[in-house]
């Protein structure tokens, strides 16, 4: 699918400190009422661990080697998580219960696993993956809609679902292999992050961006040559996307975790990276390695008082050269 120009986001896990700012500000946006409670479309998942819809990696969706698209199975409720409430009146205004209650037993919910990570110390270790639609360049969710009721803006590459079209058939959840469209029970349509194209229209960052407290997160246009996602994605090649081999072409790509070395039997410093090359390949794919190499040099470079492009750009001096809207 062929669109004027792709807005794209690139996330630096290295800078992200599992704070939840995005999720909140993406929540109270948009997703806090009507049957949409159980969404999150933002959220930020501790890795390794099972994600948000749990076990999503391995229910199915995309495209195969061959182009066709694979239809996976939809998750539960209980796998994205049941919302609950908690006695706050009792709890907190008549002191007539001691403790705050949720009013369901939850079984699961976005962030469930959060800080269990893998691993025994002093070499376990976790990262943060915030995850997002990845407004995907060959989108599986809009493949799948018998009512093509999906489409790409032209304008920007922003994936929406038109409301007026949609019949809730959620083919598209059974085809998105990140699970982030989602069905609304309440109004039966599916419902999905809209990149804030509201705000984005209006020249501003979406929520989760312009909230983010580890300002991990830049904005812009592929095909903008000076702007920091062509810099970082096809410049410097230290940002990639996630499960690319789902075949969705995702817009949405991240600089993977450095990790200190690992430790050996006698607490010497090993030349092993805590977090293992094969997992951080399983999600981000073979050219993670170059990418984590190039940026040590670069962080090298810095430390060495040679400077680095590189470098000044991650560290994002400035929300206006993080956010290049136009
Ligand atoms: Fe569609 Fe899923 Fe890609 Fe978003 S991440 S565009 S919902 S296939
Ligand atoms: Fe990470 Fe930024 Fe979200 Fe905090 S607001 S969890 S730093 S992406």
């Amino acid at each position: 699918m062929t669109v004027k120009r792709q807005l794209s986001m690139v996330m630096d896990l290295n800078k992200c400190i599992g704070c939840q700012t995005c999720t909140a500000a993406c929540k109270l946006m948009w997703t806090n009422r009507n049957g949409r409670e159980f969404m999150y479309w933002n959220n930020v998942e501790s890795q390794p661990g099972k994600g948000y819809p749990r076990d999503y990696e391995n229910m199915g969706g995309g495209f195969d080697a061959d182009g066709a698209l694979r239809l996976g199975r939809q998750p539960s409720q209980e796998d994205y998580g049941i919302p609950w409430e908690y006695n706050y009146e009792e709890a907190l205004m008549t002191g007539t219960d001691p403790w705050l209650r949720p009013n369901v037993k939850p079984t699961w919910g976005a962030n469930w696993d959060e800080d269990e990570g893998t691993g025994d110390y002093p070499n376990s270790y976790y990262f943060y993956l915030p995850r997002l639609c990845n407004h995907c360049a060959n989108p599986a969710c809009l493949a799948a809609c018998t009512r093509n009721a999906i489409y790409k803006r032209q304008e920007d590459g922003i994936v929406l679902v038109d409301q007026e079209r949609c019949r809730g058939y959620r083919y598209c959840v059974n085809a998105c292999p990140y699970k982030k469209i989602y069905f609304n029970e309440e109004i039966s349509k599916s419902e999905k992050c809209i990149f804030c194209y509201p705000r984005i229209e209006k020249g501003l960052p979406t929520a989760c961006a312009q909230q983010c407290v580890g300002r991990i997160r830049w904005i812009g246009y592929r095909d903008d040559e000076d702007g920091p996602i062509h810099q970082l994605v096809d410049k410097y090649k230290v940002a990639l996307p996630l499960h690319a081999e789902w075949g969705t072409q995702p817009n949405v790509f991240y600089v993977p975790p450095t990790s200190p070395p690992k430790f050996g039997e006698n607490g010497e410093q090993l030349d092993e990276s805590r977090i293992p090359l094969s997992y951080l390949e399983s999600l981000f794919g073979p050219r993670t390695g170059e990418a984590l190499d190039t940026l040590a040099e670069a962080r090298q470079a810095k430390a060495d008082g040679r400077g680095s492009e590189l470098m000044d750009i991650l560290i994002g001096y400035k929300h206006s050269e993080m956010f290049k809207l136009s």
